[in-house]
């Protein structure tokens, strides 16, 4: 049976940390569908034009391991910002979020355009000091060299190209659960999800 829970939110708010703990929770499938736009962003920095690289996307691509770096998540949003782009990569985030068995999708419009129908809907956030303070964080310990301020930008102009584009932009679906992560740890935001996902389960 389909089950879909859809987590949208601004960049680094704890959507894809969330996603994961709930998929493995509940034994759902998960999809960062962050990385189909930071695959599709990191083919256009080798030449490819984007809608041609969304429309050819393969498996591969999203195992690159640059794709977490700023320059990629730049491209990344530039790309998200065509509607063509956008269109390319919704059947298969579609077919995803309703297979058997459940699944989880975290995104920018997964709640409002990808699965209205999604059974739980939760929208991410964190104040933008938290949000770069762990992103920043998590970018070191896997070993890219960035300073607070070159996140604090990403994060700054991401959030604000993904809120103003005409096409599908980062908002809350109404009937989305808030989820205001600034203050809790990791273990009391996923806690509050599992709850949510408990209550529409019944
Ligand atoms: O989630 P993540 O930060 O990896 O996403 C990278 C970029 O991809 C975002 O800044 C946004 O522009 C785009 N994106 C989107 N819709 C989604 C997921 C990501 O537009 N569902």
């Amino acid at each position: 049976m389909a089950f879909t829970i859809a987590i949208d939110g601004p960049a680094a708010a704890g959507k894809g940390t969330i996603g994961r703990a709930l998929s493995r929770h509940f034994g759902f499938a998960h999809l960062d569908t962050g990385l189909l736009y930071r695959a599709t962003g990191r083919r256009t920095l080798d030449g490819l034009a984007p809608v041609e690289a969304a429309q050819t996307l393969r498996a591969e691509d999203l195992d690159a391991d640059d794709l977490r770096t700023p320059e990629v998540s730049q491209a990344a949003s530039r790309v998200a910002a065509i509607p063509e782009v956008r269109q390319a990569l919704l059947d298969f985030q579609r077919a995803f979020a309703r297979r058997a068995g459940g699944a989880v999708l975290d995104g920018r419009d997964i709640g409002t355009v990808i699965c209205p129908e999604a059974e739980v809907k939760l929208f991410v956030t964190a104040s933008d000091t938290e949000r770069a303070r762990r992103r920043h964080k998590e970018m070191c310990e896997s070993g890219h060299a960035v300073t607070l301020e070159e996140v604090r930008d990403d994060l700054r102009q991401r959030d604000a190209r993904d809120s103003a584009r005409a096409a599908a932009p980062l908002k809350p679906a109404e009937d989305a659960l808030m989820l205001d992560t600034s203050e809790m740890s990791i273990e009391e935001a996923v806690a509050a999800a599992v709850a949510a996902v408990d209550a529409a389960r019944g």
